[in-house]
């Protein structure tokens, strides 16, 4: 007779994109609304198969409460008993042993490594959550930190049109209620760049959200975008980002040197020829240009494998760090650095 299996009890969702620095840290996952609501930009194929959707505050709160539930089992003891960080592995076995499904569930495996990593951090998916309204985030923002007294930063992505929408008080209501650092993608700071990738943003509208969400207290990341004007807007793609990071002045400036992903709209604009990538040298040439022209007190970090450069031993130019370079003390080095890869080349 066949053994009957038994229906695991955590039932919550998990999505697909985090930062990557949320991945060096191990951040507990948990999805405040699925994919992105504008999903427009060209050079973008994360969220293009699936449609935006809004999660109410009861669903969210049912996913914390159920990776409450796990948090339980896998220690033995209830979150808000505990301030330790150790996880036990045997009960671990045990779960899959009792609930062998347990081990297609993308969340269990999400927890276990947030759990040995010291359950610090967490990541609020999908692409924009601050498109909630204000008081539905900030209830679950609250229920995430009850929950979890053990977590010490939440953070998440955010699209600057709707930071720039977003009035101050209401911004200090969610920083109040429990996150901490905005993950913004900038892009470029040029507006014909922004136009032509459909980012629904400008480079004035960049600046004020920037500096709304340093007003109300967040810890900031902005992600920059090496090449993406192409080779013909290559100049003024570096000045006028520089320009828009140094009015906003960010705790982190990141970047991600474009890549076409086949299938998205940029991708077939490269095909066509109508837009014409800018060869590895040139690229450099392009970062350089930008980071001369910060004036800025962030950290400056090259922390994706698309900052590919090599140095004269073969190892990367930049650090991968996510605390990446400190500016301006560091930004000599940055630029000496460039130069290495330059003369390699
Ligand atoms: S806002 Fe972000 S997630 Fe949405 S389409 Fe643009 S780059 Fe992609």
């Amino acid at each position: 007779m066949k053994e009957r299996t038994e229906v695991h009890p955590y039932n919550f969702e998990t999505g697909v994109y985090r930062p990557p620095s949320e991945g060096g840290s191990d951040s507990l996952l948990i999805r405040f609304t699925r994919n992105c609501p504008w999903n427009r930009c060209t050079f973008c194929g994360m969220y293009k198969a699936e449609a935006f959707q809004l999660r109410s505050v009861e669903e969210i709160q049912g996913d914390i409460d159920a990776i409450a539930r796990l948090y339980r089992d896998l220690k033995g003891v209830s979150p808000d008993q505990d301030s330790g960080t150790s996880v036990s592995r045997a009960a671990a076995a045990e779960l899959l042993r009792r609930y062998p499904t347990l081990q297609h569930h993308p969340g269990f495996s999400m927890v276990f490594a947030w759990l040995v990593s010291g359950g610090k951090t967490a990541f609020l998916q999908d692409a924009n959550s601050l498109i909630m309204k204000t008081e539905a985030l900030a209830t679950a923002l609250q229920h995430l930190r009850r929950t979890f007294p053990c977590i010490r930063r939440v953070t998440s992505y955010v699209r600057a049109k709707t930071l720039a929408q977003k009035s101050d008080e209401k911004l200090q209501i969610i920083r109040r209620a429990g996150l901490d650092r905005l993950h913004v993608g900038l892009e470029s700071g040029d507006d014909e760049v922004l136009g032509r990738v459909r980012k629904g943003v400008t480079g004035e509208q960049h600046v004020r959200a920037g500096q709304k969400a340093m007003r109300a207290g967040f810890e900031l990341s902005e992600y920059w975008m090496p090449g993406l004007g192409g080779r013909k807007r290559s100049l003024q793609h570096a000045e006028n980002t520089a320009e828009v990071l140094n009015r906003i002045n960010p705790h982190y400036i990141r970047s991600r040197p474009l890549h076409p992903w086949p299938g998205t709209p940029l991708a077939e604009q490269v095909r066509s020829g109508e837009l014409s990538l800018l060869t590895p040298t040139e690229t450099l040439l392009e970062i350089r240009k930008m980071v001369k022209a910060l004036d800025v007190t962030s950290r400056v970090c090259f922390d994706h494998a698309g900052n590919y450069w090599k140095n004269h031993l073969g190892g990367h130019l930049f650090s991968l760090s996510y605390e990446g370079y400190a500016f301006p003390e560091q930004k000599e080095e940055v630029l000496a650095l460039i130069d290495e890869g330059l003369r390699r080349r």
